[in-house]
């Protein structure tokens, strides 16, 4: 047990941090699963991970947003007694006109994506430097890359988080860890969900309009990506034959970052 490897997946009771903590789990790494509700309410996914799980699997609720990011770690480790990979995932959208946007949506958003991400790599770092492996990965977007219009924080978090991924890269480089982002175009998670909603309303448009002319429309696939697919790619990242990819970000986006 104490040589399994450990892999904590921030905001993983949902969506594609849910499907990345499946697969890993799957693959024998001890699983600490992670939000900001009570772990009675989020006892559906705990369940979904266990149920093809071949390590030990745990649940940490911590509140990213409360600067809680350092604790999560250290509360990761007190479990089992390491920290080999870690996926920064939790994330939230907030979607406004610049001259509208509120500036508490806007720390919240930072808050959650960039700094959650500076202090779980800042606490787990030292950890897996002292064994010489480890694997960070940061679950960024298309928008780390490009823009859309009303979503400032956002893109602004996510371009940021891209940057703290290149910097971490570069400081331990040669202790065989990686730092990598995946940026996923758009999945049809509840993020998503309800993203559809708040679309609908500053666009002025139907749902299904916002699917098709707003979502789906810079996607040359028009298909939305599915969990599975950021899931495998995170579990690539996490084998040797990974160990060169690092300091950069792998597009999942249908084409999206061609234009
Ligand atoms: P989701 O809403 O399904 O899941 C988000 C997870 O983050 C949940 O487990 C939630 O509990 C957790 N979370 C939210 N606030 C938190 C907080 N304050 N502290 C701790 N955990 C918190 O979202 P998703 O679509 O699966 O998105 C996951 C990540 O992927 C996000 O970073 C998102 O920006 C990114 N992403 C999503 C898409 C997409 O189209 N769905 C595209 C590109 C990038």
């Amino acid at each position: 047990m104490a040589k399994r490897k450990t892999a904590l997946v921030t905001g993983s009771t949902s969506g594609i941090g849910l499907a990345i903590a499946r697969r890993l789990g799957s693959e024998g790494y001890n699983i600490v699963l992670n939000s900001f509700e009570p772990e009675a309410s989020v006892s559906d996914a705990i369940g979904a991970v266990k149920s093809t799980a071949r390590g030990g699997v745990a649940y940490i609720q911590a509140d990213l947003a409360l600067e809680q990011g350092t604790d999560l770690v250290i509360d990761t480790i007190a479990r089992f007694g390491r920290i080999d990979v870690l996926v920064n995932n939790a994330g939230i959208q907030k979607v406004a006109r610049i001259e509208d946007f509120l500036q508490e949506d806007w720390e919240r958003v930072r808050a959650i994506i960039l700094d959650g991400a500076f202090q779980t790599i800042r606490a787990a770092v030292p950890d897996m430097l002292s064994r010489k492996w480890g694997r960070i990965i940061n679950i960024a977007s298309a928008h780390a890359l490009v823009a859309s219009p009303f979503k400032s924080a956002y893109v602004a978090a996510k371009h940021g988080l891209l940057g703290l991924t290149k910097t971490v890269a570069l400081e331990v480089a040669e202790n065989a860890i990686t730092v990598n982002a995946i940026c996923p175009g758009y999945v049809l998670t509840p993020l998503v969900e309800k993203q559809l909603k708040d679309q609908s309303q500053v666009h002025a448009m139907s749902k299904e309009q916002v699917k098709r002319e707003i979502m789906l429309a810079p996607q040359p696939t028009r298909q939305f990506v599915e969990v599975e697919e950021i899931a495998a790619m995170a579990a690539y990242l996490c084998g040797d034959m990974a160990r060169s990819i690092t300091g950069t970000s792998i597009a999942i986006d249908g084409g999206w970052t061609a234009h």
